[in-house]
């Protein structure tokens, strides 16, 4: 059989996302739901997705309006722009003011509030010298063209992100560049869902695994919620059937007492993840106590550079402190984040905290919580 040209195969993928999208699968898919919902105790399921792209997927494909009655959709601290902590923000305004430094990030961070409503946006009005890159390899560019300023890229994300960064921080040494570094405030999520099971207000029966996240990590880092939460999880793709999919697997699993970690997204997530992907990070980082925006401190939520690579760790070459903020007033990002309430039981939402006049991060970024309910459900 000869080989699919690359035409053929976005063809082919193209093909298996609309069919994925198809109403009449998406409808036996909704039937399944409702038959295994009707099974379990109380017929309720309170399910968590910890990914901004599934809380963008879920309201933009309508497929919150059609979950049947019994479900209740959260949504946790999947965004990793939400949930970098005031103090973190803060952190990088110090930097960006320092005439000597230049700061590379992705987009969506300019508009983050910290302390006092500021942001890298306001920064860069007074004269920052702040680059948006759509890659971490890009401020290597920015490194080059900038010999005379220490060059720091803003390492945030989850383990998704994670080995690209650390992938660029191994290639900026073997290009002897001395003027790159990182500030790492990468987060980890198998530590905040242990935290959010250890908080009894939120009455999470199942969640949904992010499909990104796992192809990096795998299953195993998830295995601690059967083992010892005994709540039922599984990983799912991004198109309205995986989701679909991954709720019946969830249902099925409450329904018959069962607390697997599951994978409904085989198709990109292999069990063991990506084993090179992993090695990158073990390499440049080691787990690191992190603060969470609304949550606060995490043990071992984040990613610190290890000491043989402390001459490109921004925190350790600037001498960066994480300090003590007041939080933004009125903004309850924090139970948000935590599934404690629905966007909406903010006060400040749709009136004061809107997408063109946010307040809060929540609100900020395209895969915020508040985002996508204004968006969507406004
Ligand atoms: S609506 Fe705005 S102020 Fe309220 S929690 Fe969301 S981001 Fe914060």
């Amino acid at each position: 059989m000869s080989a699919q040209t690359s035409t053929e195969k976005t063809d082919t993928l193209l093909a298996e996302e609309a069919l994925l999208r198809d109403k009449t699968l998406c409808q036996a898919l909704l039937r399944r739901l409702e038959q295994a919902l009707g099974g379990i105790d109380g017929g309720r399921m309170r399910f968590m997705e910890v990914c901004g792209t599934h809380t963008v997927s879920i309201f933009q494909s309508g497929l919150r309006s059609l979950l049947p009655d019994g479900i209740t959709h959260l949504s946790g601290p999947g965004c990793p722009v939400c949930v970098t902590h005031d103090a973190e923000v803060a952190a990088f305004l110090e930097m960006a003011e320092r005439p000597d430094v230049c700061l590379c990030t992705f987009g969506d961070l300019i508009r983050v509030p910290g302390p006092n409503g500021q942001s890298l946006k306001h920064a860069m009005a007074r004269g920052a010298r702040v680059h948006i890159v759509y890659s971490p390899l890009d401020s290597l560019t920015i490194a080059e063209q900038n010999p005379d300023k220490t060059v720091v890229f803003l390492g945030i994300g989850f383990e998704t992100t994670a080995p690209t960064v650390a992938g660029t921080l191994l290639t900026a040494r073997a290009r002897g560049l001395e003027n790159f570094c990182v500030f790492s405030l990468h987060k980890l999520v198998p530590p905040a869902l242990e935290l959010l099971l250890q908080d009894t207000d939120n009455n999470i029966d199942a969640f949904l695994l992010p499909g990104h996240v796992c192809m990096v990590t795998g299953l195993e880092p998830y295995r601690f919620l059967e083992e010892k939460w005994h709540v039922p999880s599984c990983v799912s793709g991004f198109e309205p059937a995986d989701i679909l999919l991954a709720l019946c697997y969830l249902a099925e699993d409450l329904r018959d007492g069962k607390a697997r970690v599951r994978n409904a997204y085989e198709r990109a997530v292999p069990a063991e993840g990506n084993p090179r992907a992993q090695e990158l990070v073990r390499t440049v980082f080691e787990p690191c106590d992190a603060l969470w925006r609304g949550i606060g401190r995490i043990p071992a939520s984040g990613l610190a550079i290890r000491s043989e690579f402390a001459d490109m760790d921004a925190k350790r070459r600037l001498g960066i402190e994480l300090k003590p903020t007041r939080p933004i007033p009125g903004c309850r990002c924090g139970e948000v984040l935590r599934g404690r309430i629905s966007p909406k039981d903010c006060p400040l939402f749709g009136r004061v905290c809107t997408p063109l006049e946010p307040v809060g991060p929540c609100m900020v970024s395209t895969e915020g919580s508040c985002a996508a309910y204004y968006k969507y459900s406004c």
